[in-house]
């Protein structure tokens, strides 16, 4: 059988997840990303046990973990401190906060190994379900699979008319990276989620050099989503966080949750991946896991059935339920966040407590992903 080709479009989780997997299978495999450096924006990434298994199975998770953060536990607490819910990890059921940039060197460096070839500063302007892709160049590639992992944005995407809704949940984070000092302000090990009004901020070590902070507000709250950070508008909304608020000076980026959902997740020999098809709001930490899990189960569907066509249907038919299983109750958690104070706190405990609500929290965290070893 002849060597089968790819051509993928955007370096970020999906695009390089897909390009490990594709040449790890003996595909050749070409990978498209517009900027000039593989740069990824955001600071710190949940990856939780099926995105574990993903990164085993594509051979990049010793990098990815390497002085990485294993948390023990994962905590909701109210504006004044008081634990709402704690989630201890187990050993099944891990949880790693790692700097972005780290792990996405970890998924190219192992694309590369694989003989997959990273294109930085090429960018794809079109493709077409015969599976041809133009570039920026000018230059035109045919392909057996274009893979169209370019993000919420998807240039591809919207050429081909697949989008069905694309909604902008109202809220929306700032994300910092701070190094840690060791002092009072950083010395917790634990993840901790502490909710004050609209106000949310995410504690998460990342490393023993590195505390990431997620500040989540609603999009119309100006003054909350102002950058650099209002720490006085922070502050007050979190008095006994003060000192760590007051540490963030000018770092940061806003970003408005959105999430998107297709008719299909594919269009001829043109195959949608990761935030591109599924964006989905972060509240379960599970974008990038979703997207690095279908990114490989889309190489294990081509593997096993040589019909470009029929695998691609067997693809979606296959991941898409679990993925939009994801994208619910993820949006009912932004909409648990935006009720007053004292039901969202009776919410929280009693979710922390209720076995089914955490099953269905957990569903995608504790899959077992197609192709995982
Ligand atoms: C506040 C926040 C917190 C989050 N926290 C988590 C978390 O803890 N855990 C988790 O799993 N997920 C999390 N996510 C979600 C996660 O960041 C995304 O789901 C993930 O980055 C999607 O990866 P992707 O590869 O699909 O898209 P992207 O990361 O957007 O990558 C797309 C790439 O394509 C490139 N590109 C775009 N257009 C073109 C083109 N025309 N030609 C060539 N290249 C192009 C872009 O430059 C980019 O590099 C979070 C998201 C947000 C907003």
């Amino acid at each position: 059988m002849s060597v089968r080709h790819v051509e993928i479009s955007g370096a970020g989780f999906a695009g390089l997840t897909a390009a490990a997997a594709f040449a790890q299978r003996g595909w050749t495999v070409r990978v498209h990303e517009r900027a000039p450096n593989l740069r990824t924006a955001g600071a710190g990434i949940f990856i939780f046990e099926n995105g574990l298994k993903v990164l085993q199975a594509i051979g990049a998770y010793d990098d990815a973990v390497r002085g990485a953060h294993l948390t023990p536990a994962r905590e909701t607490r109210n504006a004044e401190g008081k634990l709402l819910a704690r989630h201890p990890s187990r050993p099944n059921q891990r949880v790693y906060t790692i700097v972005r940039q780290q792990l996405l060197e970890a998924v190219a460096d192992a694309a590369r190994r694989a003989g997959a070839q990273i294109l930085m500063g090429s960018e794809v302007v079109g493709a077409t379900p015969a599976g041809v892709v133009s570039l920026s160049s000018g230059e035109m590639a045919k392909a057996d699979l274009v893979i169209a992992a370019d993000g919420v944005h998807s240039r591809i995407r919207d050429s081909q008319g697949l989008v069905r809704s694309r909604v902008k949940l109202g809220d929306g984070a700032i994300r910092i990276l701070l190094p840690r000092n060791n002092d009072a302000t950083d010395s917790i090990e634990e993840i901790v989620e502490h909710w004050s009004g609209k106000h949310r901020l995410l504690y998460v070590p990342c490393s023993k050099d590195w505390l990431y902070l997620a500040l989540t507000t609603l999009n119309s709250d100006v003054e909350g989503k102002s950058l650099p950070l209002n720490t006085k508008a922070w502050g007050a909304s979190f008095p006994h966080l003060r000192q760590l608020i007051d540490r963030i000076g000018n770092e940061g980026r806003w970003d408005e949750f959105e999430m998107i959902h297709l008719h299909r997740w594919s269009s001829g020999r043109v195959a949608v991946v990761g935030d591109a098809a599924h964006a989905q709001a972060p509240n379960l930490g599970q974008g990038g896991g979703c997207a690095m899990m279908n990114a490989l189960g889309l190489a294990v569907a081509v593997e096993k059935e040589q019909d470009i066509q029929i695998a691609l249907q067997q693809w979606e038919a296959r991941e898409r339920p679990l993925i939009e299983h994801t994208q619910r109750v993820s949006r009912l958690y932004s909409t648990v966040g935006r009720l007053p104070d004292s039901l969202r706190s009776v919410v929280f405990s009693f979710a922390g407590r209720s076995r089914w609500m955490v099953q269905q929290r957990m569903r995608t965290a504790n899959h077992c992903p197609t192709g995982a070893l």
